[in-house]
């Protein structure tokens, strides 16, 4: 930290406490250290300050502050993103995560949803009127960073990506100037929104579609035991894209988890998950989701009809806080035997019970939005195979990120060259062409309209 920062930083925070009504944190504050932490536990980011914001009239202080005085700036909505671009070294962090109200109206089928929810509070306020937005697989991730880079989720298939369920969004762009952004009003925001969201300006709202679903559901959930990886994960690449698009099968290569429900003695044996949640009829559900549990001898079959709400909150556990986290990607459009073979390898190498390999099938309603109808760059990609590391010990760091930097170099001769953002780990895959695709061009002309001075082009940059 530099003299100059220092009394930048002291400007920063004596304007920010009186234009901002919400807590403003700097390094002084006792709570700092609790402030500045995020999901992933391998990030340690020291920003200058960072400013709670509580309402729109807040971020619009928060940005008209950081014009002043020019720090580098990053947006927080549920903190959730693996490399931590939620928090920013000797910066300015725009904190949403106060700004969790969802509002439902289920005549038009539509919610309002704060940019610091996460998709717990979206389900609660949806499912009480039996509609849902298709989100993530994960009930404590952050709804804002998950849709504006795509948002990937068991619903994918049969709904479409959490984009492609925006009606409209409400952004602060870096000027000051609070827009709307939908399919008729700033179209072209609209469109880097969706796939390409983040460096546009600061959502404040997102409106979604709601679709009919639930409360009950029926959802498929096999575990096979690992000797049969093999011929489980060439089974399941056969028949998961031939299930009706109500389903969107995956597959995980993990441990089992320390899940009291589960017998201990069978906790940390590695294992093959397959999973797929049936978005139509309760009553015919299980039936539809019957072939995921014929591709081997199940050790445990937990396929059930349960709550919507309940099957996206039973994976939290399974990604706690503070643990330490990196992530890469691959689209693929072929998952041939040789492409099966290194998915295996990359399961057999895993360091630790909780790193896993998943792939997830596509398709479906994702490939029905036309290629340009937005920023999102991987429609045509059949299947999506996320490399997971997931460990606690500092000292396991570089065995953990080589499986995973390994794994994907192993993969790269099979897939389509795209990376998802949402699924980047530290500052690997920032190459704009990997995830932007041909879109990359027409992103960067969109961000230089609303943000020609970069002001959040560290916003951009960082996934
Ligand atoms: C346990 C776990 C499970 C996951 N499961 C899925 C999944 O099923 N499907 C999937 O697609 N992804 C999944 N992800 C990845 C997830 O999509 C990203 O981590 C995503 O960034 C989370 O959103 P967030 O708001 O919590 O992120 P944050 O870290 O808060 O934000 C990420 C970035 O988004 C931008 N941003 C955030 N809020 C705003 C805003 N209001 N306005 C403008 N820009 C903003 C900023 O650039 C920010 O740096 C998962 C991640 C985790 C940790």
């Amino acid at each position: 930290m530099t003299a100059t920062t220092t009394t930048r930083d002291h400007a920063l925070v004596t304007t920010l406490r009186t234009t901002v009504t919400g807590d403003v944190i700097d390094r002084a504050d006792a709570r700092y250290d609790e402030a500045r932490q995020v999901w992933n536990g391998l990030i340690d980011r020291y920003p200058s300050v960072i400013a709670r914001c509580t309402s729109r009239a807040d971020v619009i202080a928060a940005l008209a502050a950081a014009r002043e005085y020019r720090p580098p700036v990053s947006i927080r909505g549920g903190g959730h993103q693996i490399a931590g671009s939620a928090v920013c070294d000797d910066g300015l962090v725009i904190d949403l995560s106060a700004m969790t109200d969802v509002t439902v109206d289920p005549d038009t089928r539509t919610a309002r949803v704060g940019p610091g929810a996460r998709w717990a509070d979206v389900n609660t306020a949806t499912q009480r009127h039996g509609l849902v937005v298709p989100g993530g697989e994960v009930s404590e991730t952050g709804v804002a960073g998950l849709t504006l880079g795509g948002g990937m989720g068991v619903l994918q298939r049969a709904y479409g990506l959490s984009c492609d369920a925006l009606r409209s969004i409400e952004i602060v762009t870096a000027d000051g100037t609070v827009r709307t952004a939908s399919r008729t009003e700033h179209p072209d925001l609209f469109w880097a929104a969706r796939g390409g969201g983040r460096g546009l300006g600061v959502v404040t709202a997102f409106e979604f579609e709601l679709h009919a679903l639930g409360p009950q559901v029926a959802m498929a959930q096999v575990i096979y035991p690992y000797d049969e990886a093999a011929s489980v994960l060439a089974a399941w690449r056969d028949l998961a894209p031939r299930m009706p698009e109500t389903v969107s099968p995956e597959i995980a290569l993990w441990s089992i988890p320390p899940d009291p429900a589960i017998p201990a003695e069978m906790h940390g044996v590695p294992m093959v998950m397959v999973a797929g949640l049936h978005a139509g009829p309760v009553d015919e559900g299980l039936e539809v989701l019957a072939p995921l549990t014929r591709l081997g001898t199940p050790m445990m079959d937990a396929s059930a009809v349960v709550d919507y709400a309940t099957s996206q909150t039973g994976p939290d556990p399974l990604f706690p806080a503070g643990a330490r986290y990196f992530f890469k990607s691959h689209f693929l459009s072929e998952f041939d035997d040789d492409a099966v073979a290194a998915v295996l390898a990359a399961g057999d190498a895993r360091p630790t019970p909780q790193s896993l390999v998943i792939v997830r099938t596509m398709g479906g309603a994702i490939g029905r939005v036309g290629p340009g109808e937005s920023a999102f760059a991987h429609r045509g990609a059949r299947f999506n195979v996320s490399i997971d590391a997931g460990w606690t010990d500092p000292a396991m760091d570089d065995a953990a990120i080589g499986w995973a930097r390994g794994a994907w170099d192993s993969l790269t001769p099979f897939a389509t060259g795209g990376v998802y953002v949402n699924f980047a780990g530290l500052d690997d895959d920032s190459d704009r062409r990997a995830v932007f695709g041909t879109h990359a061009a027409r992103l960067d002309a969109i961000q230089r309209t609303y943000d020609p001075d970069g002001l959040l082009a560290g916003a951009a940059a960082r996934h």
